[in-house]
């Protein structure tokens, strides 16, 4: 096949657009480094949050559902409502976040990994890899049931078993005064999903796989949780990991938080839902820059949904607006789409899709690495008398001319 000629795309891929400085940045990804060069049908959803409040979000039910159809999704950051975006946007209610909503749907573990370029080294110089945090993407406090407590009573949690057995409770506080109190909430099906996503993961990746949690202090909730992956590690794993010479272990939250902070990297870290969403943001933020880590979500149901991990970068947007030039990086969104589009290759069998992406990919790095590179980066990367700031258009367009020669 000649090179200028497109590359066919056989299944659609499930776009869901979004909010702000990412979705200025989306467009010219799409427009620069994506159309000239595929033969491809975007199964295209608009995430807008007005968009989200004209259909009451149902276009974000809409867009899980054509995930779950198609089995790969890219998506943009979006707004997560707040009191004052409802004000800012004048929305009906405070929707809730279209990640929960689109996790909810499709269960499944986000992993995020950074993305290393040569001249962007980690704050914490003894990371020689990578480490890919392994989220628990369901239940615990993003599905909680909170109450204020107004005064004196005793707060009970209780269960009654749909057949008719017996009522199970348990105090969780006779209140004096007024307080507060949550209940959270897990499956053992959904954990399993998580462990089986892991172990798959570090597998895939030949890395070792730790898990933390706090079983010394919850011994029932956080203790299930390392039974679970305990049981999958014996059952399904212990030779495979020992033939790929990789490692899977069980310690506390705490210790594996100091023992990361010493280790060379190469590590999936599998993390309870708030564990994970704390600590990606902390490993995003000494690898440089929140741009330069990419996440996906994995079902176990097989569906894939690729994004950048950062959000809508609402403070550049406002520098856009004003009419301010702005230096936003679009590294993580470009491998949002690279990441869905290899997906899409492996999935329908077409080897020349994922090389291409491996070709985006490789543009956009060797762009970084020969010093055209946006302001946050700048300020991380190894100094060179090269290195020079870009506007946001300005980077992507470096990306596409270096495309270009590479599909000449
Ligand atoms: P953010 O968009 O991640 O940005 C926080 C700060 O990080 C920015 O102000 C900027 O720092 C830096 N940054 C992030 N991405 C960057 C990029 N691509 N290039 C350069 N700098 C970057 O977080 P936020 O401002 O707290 O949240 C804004 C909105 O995003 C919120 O409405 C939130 O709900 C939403 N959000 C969405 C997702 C998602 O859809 N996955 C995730 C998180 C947040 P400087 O200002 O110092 O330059
Ligand atoms: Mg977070």
């Amino acid at each position: 096949m000649k090179k200028n000629q497109k590359i066919a795309v056989k299944t659609p891929l499930v776009e869901l657009d979004g909010d702000e400085m990412t979705r200025i940045m989306w467009q010219i990804v799409k427009e620069l480094l994506i159309l000239p060069y595929l033969d491809i049908e975007l199964d295209y959803h608009d995430l807008h949050v007005k968009r989200r409040d004209d259909t009451n979000d149902q276009v974000t039910v809409d867009a899980a559902r054509a995930i779950m159809r198609y089995g790969v999704g890219v998506k943009c950051a979006t707004i997560t409502p707040t009191e004052e975006r409802v004000r800012e946007y004048s929305l009906k209610e405070q929707w809730k976040s279209p990640n929960g909503t689109i996790r909810a749907l499709l269960d499944g573990t986000v992993f995020r990994a950074p993305i290393f370029a040569k001249n962007i080294r980690p704050f914490v110089t003894s990371w020689k890899r990578p480490i890919i945090i392994g989220r628990h993407a369901y239940g615990d406090v993003y599905s909680n049931a909170e109450l204020p407590i107004p005064g004196a009573g005793r707060a009970e949690i209780v269960f009654t078993p749909e057949d008719g057995g017996p009522v199970l409770r348990n105090t969780i506080h006779d209140f004096a005064g007024p307080g507060i109190i949550q209940g959270i909430h897990n499956t053992d099906a959904s954990i399993a999903g998580f462990a089986k996503a892991c172990f798959t993961y570090a597998l895939d990746r030949k890395v070792d796989l730790w898990f933390s949690a706090k079983d010394t202090i919850s011994k029932t909730y956080d203790a299930r949780f390392r039974a679970i992956f305990d049981a999958e590690f014996s059952t399904h794993w212990r030779e495979r990991f020992a033939a790929a010479g990789i490692e899977y272990f069980f310690t506390l939250i705490d210790d594996a938080a100091a023992r990361i902070v010493r280790s060379e990297g190469g590590i999936l870290w599998a993390l309870k839902n708030y564990d994970g969403d704390v600590m990606s943001d902390m490993i995003a933020a000494a690898n440089g820059s929140l741009a330069m880590m990419t996440s996906v979500l994995v079902s176990p149901r097989g569906y894939f949904e690729y994004e950048a991990a950062h959000g809508t970068v609402q403070r550049h947007y406002y520098q856009h607006l004003a009419g301010k030039e702005t230096s936003t990086n679009s590294m993580a969104l470009i491998f949002a789409w690279t990441g869905g589009l290899r997906k899409r290759g492996e999935l329908d069998g077409t080897p020349e899709v994922a090389a291409f992406a491996d070709q985006v990919e490789a543009a956009a790095l060797e762009t970084v690495e020969a010093g055209i590179m946006t302001g946050d980066l700048l300020a991380v990367a190894t100094p060179a008398p090269h290195n020079r700031k870009v506007a946001t258009r300005a980077f992507i367009e470096a990306v596409a001319a270096r495309l270009e020669e590479k599909r000449r």
